[in-house]
């Protein structure tokens, strides 16, 4: 199984498309910032992560919590609130999206920082978000079974 972990093997974007895209992230941010506190990553994986922005995270992990969330949840830079990465397992779990939590997501390209994730997507250079999840209980055991199996 080969899997890209970063994006930066893309083509690169051109100063034309770097006009166009601060031009479509204007609209963008309107959307995206007062509803789900858009970082501007250029790379979006809000999909993967219950509709629940991973970047807001003061790390900035893509892939899961630093190891530092405390018992209840609480963040370990900023103990007076809760980890995203805690937010965003019980939001997976409510909206039965939770095997998306098993995708990895790609090293975040800094090349796309501040670019419009909506044309990064458009130019095939990040992936299409998943909108819609089938049988997330049974995708889910599978998984599980099969962390068991590479253990043994
Ligand atoms: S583009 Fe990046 S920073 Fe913005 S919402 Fe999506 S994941 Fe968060």
């Amino acid at each position: 199984m080969s899997f890209e972990f970063v994006t930066s093997g893309k083509p690169p974007i051109s100063p034309r498309e770097k006009k166009f895209s601060r031009f479509l992230l204007f609209f963008e941010d309107v959307a995206k910032v007062p509803v789900f506190g858009c970082q501007h990553c250029g790379e979006c994986i809000l999909s993967s992560t219950a509709f629940i922005c991973s970047q807001r995270c003061p790390k900035r992990m893509r892939n899961g919590p630093c190891g530092g969330t405390g018992a209840g949840g609480s963040c370990e830079v900023y103990p007076e609130r809760k980890c995203v990465w805690y937010r965003i397992y019980y939001r997976s779990k409510m909206l039965n999206r939770l095997n998306l939590l098993y995708k990895i997501n790609k090293i975040h390209n800094w090349n796309l920082e501040g670019t419009s994730a909506w044309l990064n997507v458009f130019m095939k250079r990040i992936d299409a978000p998943i909108w819609f999840v089938r049988n997330d209980k049974k995708k889910v055991k599978e998984m599980l079974s099969d962390d068991i199996q590479r253990k043994n």
